[in-house]
């Protein structure tokens, strides 16, 4: 019997991951750098060429696919003067453009799909060994992808995927074309994932998927996502559990007790309001109204009082007259919330929307836009006032002897400035600070 060891196939080599777009992205490249260092690469020291360059990149966002062929452009002459360095492209783009990425970078290596991440080392090997570009795209998921190694960003949080795809037709909205159609995990495997992270010593996680209120859409079990919450409340030395993104259309009573009864959950929702035109919602097919959305967050805070509520805006969406985007600022300035991630609607091709003729020029889109932050930093701040004098938990590590005092803003959401560095040393965990001002993101003081 041949007892010798293969060599990995990446041993020697270094690499790099570039990551765009959504908390999605994020954990796919978790696992991207996982399968890599189960290769045999090592991460690439700051400043130095890597060997293998992956691009993870987004469709979503805008300009996306003119900052990747940017980036691929300015690596070119890098690779020139770095023989057998490699460049790959993964993701959402890698999955829309496909084979027109090497047509326009044919300096390219590997492209491969957000289906097929696992097959990323191979086609690596492939490439080099044949001298030739490899494009693999698969339609629909080869492999669950937290079934893949993982080299996790931080050691005390941790992403756990619970579904992928959505069944959603959001006419804005690129991806379902993408990610296909949802895939739900056995809840077995994400409560063992969890158990894992914890016994690594990572005290806070976060449920993801693209609609964390359908889950168990594909196993038959309608109140399968409040049941893992609570399976979730039952883990040893699991501080936080969190989750995103949750949809107002299959948002149910069981998920707000859940959150309410299970300790450990945190009481923060980013649940995404679009618009707040039932008109403009039906031309999105959102399939929730205005005032059910409302409804929801009323139930949310009858529950959980502090409830700490965040939302994604979209201003301009073809067809959007001066009263819907009325309608907007007064779900808004109704809906308290502790923050918003607003954007100018723009059109992604191959998105239904994207044939909408009656688009709404740019002054207007601009002039509503400004308006609408002018609502969200008001409404940011009259919550956030609200957390003066009381007292908050934070997740984080601190310099022994640090001043309790250094904390001078804080919630549960991405909310505010804070002279609070988690990153600075000691010991990350739980500690719990007295809030006396409230320093807002532009410094001001109130
Ligand atoms: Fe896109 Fe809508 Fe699905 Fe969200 S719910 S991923 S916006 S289709």
């Amino acid at each position: 019997m041949n007892s010798a060891v293969t060599e990995p196939t990446g041993a020697g080599r270094t690499y790099q991951v570039r990551t765009f777009g959504c908390q999605m992205n994020v954990h796919d490249s978790e696992r991207l750098s996982g399968l890599l260092e189960q290769a045999g690469y090592r991460a690439a020291v700051e400043g130095n060429p890597a060997d293998v360059v992956v691009f993870n990149t987004c469709a979503v966002r805008e300009n996306a696919d003119n900052k990747l062929y940017g980036n691929l452009g300015h690596l070119a002459s890098v690779k020139t003067a770095h023989p057998g360095m490699q460049i790959a492209v993964g993701g959402c783009l890698a999955q829309k453009d496909r084979g027109e990425i090497l047509r326009r970078a044919p300096w390219v290596d590997v492209v491969f799909g957000t289906h097929n991440v696992g097959s990323l080392p191979t086609l690596l090997d492939r490439a080099r060994h044949n001298r030739r570009a490899q494009v693999e795209i698969l339609d629909a998921l080869e492999v669950f992808p937290s079934s893949l190694p993982a080299k996790r960003e931080s050691h005390y949080s941790g992403w756990v995927s619970i579904s992928v795809g959505c069944n959603n037709t959001c006419t804005f909205c690129i991806v379902p074309s993408l990610r296909g159609k949802e895939a739900d995990r056995r809840p077995g495997d994400v409560l063992t994932e969890v158990q894992m992270l914890v016994d690594d010593g990572v005290l806070e996680v976060t449920l993801l998927g693209q609609n964390v209120n359908s889950y168990g859409v594909q196993f038959g079990d309608r109140g399968a996502f409040a049941k893992l919450l609570r399976a979730c409340g039952a883990i040893d030395g699991l501080e936080r559990v969190r989750f995103t993104s949750p949809h107002p259309k299959d948002f149910t009573p069981d998920v707000i007790e859940a959150m309410a009864r299970t300790p450990n959950v945190c009481h923060q929702l980013h649940m995404p309001l679009q618009s707040g035109s039932d008109r403009v919602l039906k031309a999105m097919r959102r399939s929730y109204r205005s005032a059910r959305y409302l409804s929801i967050l009323a139930d949310v805070r009858s529950a959980m009082p502090d409830a700490a509520i965040t939302t994604d805006i979209i201003v301009g969406f073809p067809g959007e007259t001066d009263d819907d985007f009325e309608q907007t600022l007064d779900v808004v300035r109704r809906s308290r919330f502790a923050g918003a991630y607003t954007f100018q609607y723009s059109p992604r091709p191959g998105t239904p929307a994207a044939e909408l003729s009656d688009r709404i020029p740019p002054d207007v889109v601009a002039e509503r836009f400004a308006r609408l932050a002018e609502a969200v930093t008001e409404s940011t701040l009259a919550e956030n006032r609200t957390m003066v004098g009381r007292s908050v938990e934070v997740l984080g590590r601190v310099e022994a002897g640090e001043a309790a005092g250094r904390i001078v803003a804080v919630r549960q959401g991405p909310l505010l400035a804070t002279s609070f560095h988690p990153e600075v040393g000691g010991d990350v965990r739980i500690h719990r600070y007295f809030v006396d001002q409230i320093v807002h993101a532009d410094g001001r003081n109130s």
